[in-house]
Formats: structure tokens, sequence, C-alpha cells
């Protein structure tokens, strides 16, 4: 077993994997930016090292800072969490050159399927169908001009261009008609350099009324693998995700064994170990594929409260080296879950909202699970993500869920900055939230015009 780590993140993932370590007997290096030293996992992790100003190039994407880290502190891996780092190849590689474990799958997974038009070339070769697009196929880059004036490729609008290593729901732009192409074309593929510091992109069909369901899984790269049933994350503004469930309605035993199966067969093929999530977009009764995240994802919780398996913990093992010791029959599902996350930003204008919290209370009871790094008297600073917490809701039925995420949304009291709770309790009064079988990516926009 690992025996120290380097948690290379911050706020509630870094304290999600704390946990996991504290039980595991797994000593911790908590790495943070100036202006985290009061950040929960900080302060009651084994060790902490300050590695740079707060602003994330100079502290969480800072490689060389971070593998000094568990060079000083003798840690033998580090873990990425989500975002930040976590799905860079390069570093990676740099970990495992340093001679630490990194915990997540190889960088040459990372590099095959974070690049989205080579995921795809890989899950189209195991039978998985992809959204119908264009120009992936040589995984070569479009030059607008001549893509343009080709008139034999016949484009059906609307069409959504994207960054083939977007995240985050940037890197994306939907083209209505063919007069727009051209300057989409060329505007995203400047946003995508700037962003993911590389212009290749690619155009898909674009979808009006699907849903976005995904797959966890879980592998440990010697060949076994398997899937932990799929989420629903349709509830999206800006095509970031807000509320997720599992398991999504009307997906039938038989509709989640094949397109877990098509999953597990990736994964084997492709030696893929740890964590993983598949993302599709679901329309008319077929899945296609998007993209894989090569790592934890935010929603994570969902999963493990109706399998009753701890992921963190999972991944954990699998990167000490332990086989996977669960069976594709031995998964079974024990209820009803949603998580709604907790962003610090303005209810009506979404700007974020930065600064100190003056109360806070967290709320409890059977079902509900809340995981953040928040505390009456802490300072949400302005330069990272405004996620502030995730509400997580558990029941044996939808119904059940519902109610105790309504308990809980007004029991969760957070002061002095603005939060979108009353966003949250909103949907959840919602008839055709409540109804939940006509709810797609657009929901957000068509219900509540946001
Ligand atoms: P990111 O990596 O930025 O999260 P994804 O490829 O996972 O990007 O897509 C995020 C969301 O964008 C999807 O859940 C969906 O709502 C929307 N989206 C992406 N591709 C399409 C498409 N072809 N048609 C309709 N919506 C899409």
């Amino acid at each position: 077993m690992l025996s120290k780590i380097v948690i290379a993140n911050r706020g509630e993932i870094a304290l999600r994997i704390l946990r996991a370590c504290k039980e595991l007997g797994i000593k911790t290096v908590a790495i943070h930016s100036t202006i985290d030293r009061d950040l929960k996992h900080v302060l009651l992790s084994d060790e902490t090292i300050c590695i740079g100003l707060p602003p994330i190039i100079n502290s969480y994407l800072n490689i060389p800072s971070i593998i000094s880290s568990a060079e000083i502190t003798g840690a033998s891996g580090i873990h990425p969490g989500y975002g930040f780092l976590s799905e860079n190849a390069d570093f990676a590689e740099q970990v495992e050159r340093s001679g630490f474990i990194f915990i997540g799958p190889s960088p040459e997974t990372i590099r095959l399927m974070g690049n989205k038009i080579s995921a795809i070339s890989v899950m189209k070769k195991s039978g998985v169908k992809p959204i119908p697009g264009w120009n992936y196929e040589n995984n070569k880059k479009i030059n607008n001009i001549d893509f343009c004036n080709n008139h034999n490729i016949n484009i059906n609008y609307p069409v959504i261009i994207k960054s083939a290593y977007g995240g985050g729901g940037h890197g994306m732009r939907i083209v209505t008609n063919k007069s727009d192409l051209k300057n989409a074309i060329q505007t995203t593929q400047i946003e995508s350099k700037k962003i993911f510091n590389n212009d290749t992109i690619y155009i898909e069909q674009y979808l009006t009324q699907s849903r976005h369901i995904e797959i966890q899984i879980l592998s440990d790269g010697k060949g076994n693998a398997i899937y932990l049933t799929e989420r629903d994350c349709s509830i999206q503004r800006r095509h970031q995700k807000i509320i997720e469930e599992t398991p999504a309605w009307g997906i039938t035993p038989e509709m989640r064994t094949f397109i877990g199966e098509c999953c597990v067969k990736v994964c084997q093929e492709i030696n893929y170990r740890g964590v993983g999530t598949f993302e599709f977009l679901y329309e008319n009764g077929n899945f296609f594929f998007i993209e894989m995240n090569t790592r934890i994802q935010v929603e994570h919780p969902i999963t493990e409260m109706i399998t009753g398996i701890d992921l963190v913990r999972k991944q954990l093992k699998i990167a000490s080296g332990y086989p996977l010791n669960i069976k594709q029959h031995e998964i079974s599902t024990l209820g009803h879950s949603i998580e709604c996350r907790i962003n610090a930003e303005d209810p009506y204008t979404f700007i974020p909202n930065a600064g100190r919290i003056t109360r806070f209370h967290s709320p409890g009871g059977f079902g509900v699970r809340w995981e953040s790094h928040i505390y009456s008297g802490y300072t949400v600073p302005a330069y990272y993500d405004s996620m502030i917490g995730k509400l997580i809701s558990f029941g044996k039925t939808r119904k059940i869920a519902i109610a105790r995420m309504k308990n809980a949304l007004s029991e969760l009291i957070i002061q002095g900055i603005k939060t979108n709770i009353e966003l949250h309790l909103k949907i959840m009064n919602d008839i055709e939230f409540i109804q939940g079988n006509n709810i797609n990516t657009h929901y957000l926009k068509n219900r509540f015009n946001i």
C-alpha cells in the first residue's frame, strides 16, 4: 500500500482524498497556495507545503513545485484530484519519471483518451457510436478554408464545433447556418489555442433533444474491469453540470448492460488503470460517445451512495498495485441518489462571488451527505472554481431522494456570500424535474431561461 501521498489539489476533493487516505492509513502531504493556508484539508493533513502564489499557474499547475513536494517529504505517490493537472499526460509522465506513482492511468492512456478525436476513434473500433460528425477520421486538423469550400461535404445544421482538448464546457460553439461556419471555426480555434494550448477542433451534429448519460468504471490495468451503472447529468448551464442523479430515468437493465459492457471492453483493450468515466449523449434510444474523463469526477459520490463502493479508496488501492477485487455480478444498486453542486455565485447573474462566510450550518439526517471544505469564518478566494460544496441525497426511491434533498437544501445555511441554493430548491420543486421523464440538456434553458 502507498505509505504517503501528495494531494495535488484543493477544496472539497482534496478533503475527500485526505479522508480516504486516513481510513487506509496513508500519510498525507497537502500542497497549497499562499491564500489556501486555512483550507480544511491543509489543517487536517500530516504535512503541508506552500508551493506558490494564488494564481493557479504559480501553484496548482506548478509541476516542478508539486514534484519537489513529493521529493522533500518522501511521499511515494501523487493524487491529482480533478481539474488542474489531473488529465495532463505530461504531468503524469514527469511524476512517473521522477520515481513516483501517479494515482491515475498511464500517461499514454491519458494522451490517447484526453484527445477527444483519438478517444472517438478508440470507441468506434470497439463498436460504440460517436455523434455523427466530420473530419475526425484521420486525426487531422481541420483546415478551415478547405473545409468550408469542400462542397462534397454535406453538413446538416445545427452543428457544434469542439476543441479536441476541450473541458469544463469551454471550447465549444454551436453553428446554425452555413454562413457562420467559417467564422465559428476560426473563433473556436483561437479560443482553444488560448485555453488548451492546442487549436485542433472537430465538428459534430448538434443534438437538440439529448440527455447526458455517463458510465463510471473501475479498472486495475491487469485485465479486471467493471462498470458501476450510469449517471444522468443533463441538468446543465452552459454545458456545465449543476445536478446529477443515478440511476438515469428510463434506462433499462438491458441498455445498462449493453453500454456498460462496451465501456469495460474498451478498458480492457487499452489496459486502463484507475477510475474513469465514459460520457455519452443519449437520444432516441442511442448512446453516442462524447468523451472520456480519465480521473475521479465531481459527481462520483452519487455512484458511491447507490453501490456502496468507495471510489477514492478503490483508486488508491489500484494505484498501490492491488487487483480489483469486485466482480461485475457483485454490483447491485441500493436506491436513488442526487447531487446538487453548491456554487458561490449570484443566483441570477451567475457571477462568482468570493468572500468570507460569516455563518455556516451544514445539513444532515438519514440519506444526506455533505462534501465540502467550507466552515464558518472561511474566506472563499476569488482565484479558483466557484464550487464550494456538494450536497448529496440518497433514498430507496427517487421520490425519497428528492424529498431529502429539499430538506437538506433548506437546512443548508451559508451567509456572507451569495450561493445557488435557491436555484436548486426551485428545481427540486419543479413539476418537470419531479416527473423526471422529460429532462434533457436544454432543461434549464427551456424551463428557467438560464
Ligand atoms: P466538456 O469536456 O467541456 O465537458 P463535453 O464534450 O463533455 O465537453 O460536452 C459537455 C456538454 O456539452 C454535454 O453534456 C452536452 O450538454 C453538450 N454537448 C457536447 N456535444 C454536443 C453535441 N454534439 N450536441 C449537443 N450537445 C452537446
